[in-house]
């Protein structure tokens, strides 16, 4: 008889892993440890996850099949007693301004349901409560609730030219691709400032050509349609877009734009019908409006106990939210602006609803954006996922999350190369006691900063009163390091993002979402040092050296430079593959008959920074692998896409790129997200280096580690939403205990 009490993984080869083979107990919650880039991610969402929702997918029917995404087989032998798969992880929740934390969790349908059937006066006509329904939306906003418009005068610097950055926003900064497109397009003098244009010039810049009239502006092997500024920002920004933006490019959004609350709903996006209809004595939009804790008093409050009883789903859902620590939002929240944690949590509270057992959870670090003080609410959730009868494995850093795992598998010994293997499996004190870096770590802390470092002048913020932020004043002091703490929903990101850098524009911004800026993007070409490489193979070889590089004449013309084909199959994702021509090598063939030392450029792209430490001693390319090599990424390989990247290894690329400057501000929002403890020690140390060089550094975060470490703390609370938004605490890490108010005093 087979036993079916645990998933059994056999050889599995995905990315770094060294042929892996484990089992894990069902209906239990596995927590998956290691240091960054040590195989985690390979493991539970690239071959565990990726292969159930495969098998998944191969249930359905072949119609059926061509609306799912095609999914190639992981490299693995064997993996037994899968269940299907929910992976909640952090991606944003889309759907655009139509979709809010209501439509989201679907506590807006069961209010709609409430409305329809008791509100006054409309009860039992045929009124519709939804903004994304004809009948319900308001007629003025089409059910957005605001209206957006590009604002010329802050876009455009009418006294400049095109050279000297007329345009002001940063994506079409001078040198950059898009200005080209202007620049280049052969329709202005690029060094005539815009004031000096003519009407048709002005007309073509901003609002594009007249109909019919079309323009190709071709640089760096390719041709790009020309369009005016306005149809540009429109199409990046106005359109659907902006569902997917990161919270840095949306705060720049929000610089270029003004929008207006719509002035027939007022926001509401209902039409009148429907906003006349009341609930004791509120309209459906004035409940969407109110933080979903005050919502679960007012609706417990309304009279009669067969609508208490009817409410009995509803009331339920809100309590879970409530519980999650999200009680602070309402339900007319647009979704785009939620963070990656609390979009994750909100993902929770959809399953949580679900009567569905013998699934098979997968969540990415949800303890990302929680406070130590909600931490524990997020593993009732978990506990509660396990106890319906599911199997849970979470990928997780946070110590308090681990401590609650029925079984641990510690992935290491280091990372990429030095990673792949399974250095402990069992309970939690067997970790401890394994001497694996993860236990280690578990029971040791960094300890706090001996002496701080002095403030060399201040950065003021007056008067922020954004979101929830209580007309307050903070001064950051500079070249020092802050942290910004508070619970989730206090208003951290919103004094940093909304208020400080609105004020402090050329401060640098080191988030965690993807550096990739083209599918050929890899550590050589984004620090710069192919360029140095190409010089290099081109004196070599006395060939020119544009032949080496995999964006134009060199390349494989079958995929023409990628190593892979894509294959589009119609209604079905497409599938990628290894390039048959190139083998993945990106390169002609003749291209690689030269060679730098022995070795092609092919052979070189493949080397680990480490070993192109041992390979290259020109100084160009030296300072910058050595940097890479500093932030703990001497095992990438100089040509792995940086689409493979996970957040953290990105976040460490694009500090490695900083390490040299000095008298810049520098913020990050929770830089420890994706990072083991072992791992916070190195961050740490990059970081103190450039505070040292005379850097100010300003962080969000709630790692304790981290906390301890700072010069200067900014504490926002007391609570979250309405609740928060105030200073609770400024000052040294050391003064914090005589803070009666701050929640943090007793875990720092
Ligand atoms: P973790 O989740 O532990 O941070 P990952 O599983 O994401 O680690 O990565 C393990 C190693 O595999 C890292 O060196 C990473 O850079 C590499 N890697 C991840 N995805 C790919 C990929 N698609 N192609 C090549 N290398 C990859
Ligand atoms: P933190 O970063 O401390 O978790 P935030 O600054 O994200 O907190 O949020 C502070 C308050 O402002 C919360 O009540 C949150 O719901 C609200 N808020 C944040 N962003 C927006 C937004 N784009 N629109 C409306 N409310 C927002
Ligand atoms: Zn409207
Ligand atoms: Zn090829």
């Amino acid at each position: 008889m087979t036993d079916h009490s645990m998933i059994r993984v056999r050889g599995a080869r995905e990315n770094n892993l060294k042929n892996v083979s484990l089992d894990l107990p069902k209906h239990q919650i596995t927590v998956f440890t290691g240091v960054s880039g040590s195989g985690k991610s390979s493991l539970v969402f690239d071959t565990i996850a990726a292969e159930a929702q495969r098998q998944l997918n191969e249930t359905f029917t072949r119609f059926v099949q061509g609306f799912l995404p095609s999914y190639g087989q992981p490299d693995f032998d064997r993996i037994e007693n899968l269940s299907s798969p929910i992976v909640i992880d952090q991606k944003r929740v889309g759907g655009g301004s139509r979709s809010t934390v209501g439509t989201f969790t679907e506590l807006l349908t069961d209010l709609r349901g409430l409305y329809s059937r008791h509100a006054q006066p409309s009860a039992g006509l045929p009124v519709a409560y939804s903004f994304n329904a004809a009948q319900g939306m308001c007629p003025e906003c089409e059910g957005i609730g605001k209206t957006v418009q590009l604002r010329l005068d802050r876009f455009l610097d009418e006294s400049k030219s095109l050279a000297e950055g007329a345009i002001l926003h940063p994506e079409f900064k001078v040198g950059g691709w898009i200005w080209k497109i202007y620049a280049e397009s052969g329709l202005f003098d690029p060094q005539k400032p815009i004031v000096k244009y003519s009407k048709t010039e002005r007309q073509n810049l901003i609002e594009g050509l007249p109909e019919g009239e079309e323009r190709k502006v071709t640089f760096g092997g390719f041709a790009y349609q020309y369009e005016g500024l306005s149809e540009r920002f429109a199409r990046m920004y106005l359109t659907k877009d902006a569902a997917s933006m990161s919270e840095r490019k949306r705060a720049v959004f929000e610089q270029f734009v003004d929008s207006q609350t719509c002035p027939l709903c007022h926001g509401a996006r209902l039409n009148q019908a429907a906003l006349r209809s009341l609930l004791n004595g509120k309209n459906i939009a004035e409940l969407c409006e109110m933080e979903a804790h005050h919502l679960l008093e007012f609706l417990k409050d309304l009279p009669g106990k067969e609508l208490q009883f009817e409410m009995t789903f509803l009331l339920g859902r809100l309590e879970q939210l409530v519980g999650i620590g999200l009680g602070y939002l309402s339900l007319d929240r647009e979704t785009v602006t939620l963070s990656g944690g609390e979009s994750q949590r909100l993902k929770m509270i959809r399953h949580l609803g679900s009567s569905l057992t013998e699934m098979l959870y997968i969540l990415d670090e949800p303890s990302v954006g929680l406070h130590p003080s909600d931490v524990a609410r997020l593993n009732d959730l978990l506990r509660e996922l396990r106890d319906k009868g599911n199997t849970v494995l979470v990928v997780e850093h946070d110590p308090d999350v681990i401590a609650i795992a029925d079984h641990v598998v510690d992935i290491g010994p280091g990372a990429g190369t030095h990673g792949g293997e399974i250095v402990y499996q069992g309970n939690l004190a067997g970790l401890r006691r394994s001497g694996t870096l993860t236990g280690r770590f578990l029971t040791q802390q960094l300890p706090a900063r001996k002496s701080v470092r002095q403030a060399r002048s201040w950065l003021s913020v007056k008067g922020a009163s954004t979101n929830n932020l209580k007309d307050i004043d903070v001064d950051f002091p500079e070249a020092v390091l802050t942290v910004v703490t508070g619970v989730s929903g206090a208003g951290k990101s919103t004094l940093v993002f909304d208020e400080f850098l609105t004020r402090y524009p050329d401060a640098i911004v080191i988030d965690q979402s993807r550096v990739a800026a083209n599918v050929r993007s890899t550590p050589a070409t984004y620090t710069g040092i192919m360029d140095e490489i190409r010089k290099l193979f081109a004196r070599a070889s006395g060939a020119p050296a544009s032949l080496f590089s995999f964006n134009s004449e060199g390349s494989c013309p079958n995929c023409k430079g990628l190593g892979v084909t894509y294959t589009d199959l119609a209604f079905m994702e497409g599938v990628t593959s290894t390039c048959e021509v190139c083998g993945g090598k990106r390169f002609r063939e003749d291209v690689l008959h030269h060679h730098l030392r022995g070795k092609s450029i092919s052979d070189v792209l493949e080397m680990t920074v480490e070993e192109a430490l041992n390979f290259f001693k020109e100084k160009k390319i030296r300072v910058v692998i050595e940097a890479m090599s500093e932030v703990g990424l001497g095992y990438l390989t100089l040509g792995q896409p940086l689409s493979t990247l996970s957040g953290g290894e990105g976040q460490r690329l694009k500090l490695a790129m900083e390490l040299h400057k000095e008298g810049s501000i520098y913020v990050m929002d929770e830089p420890t997200t994706g990072l083991h403890l072992s791992n916070i020690g190195l961050l740490m140390k990059i970081i103190d280096r450039l505070v040292d060089a005379g850097n100010t550094v300003i962080l969000i975060e709630h790692q304790l580690d981290v906390i301890r470490q700072a010069d200067w703390l900014v504490d926002l609370g007391p609570g979250s939403g309405k609740a928060g938004g105030q200073v609770v605490f400024a000052g040294p890490p050391a003064e914090l205990h005589r803070s009666r108010e701050s929640a943090l005093a007793e875990y720092v």
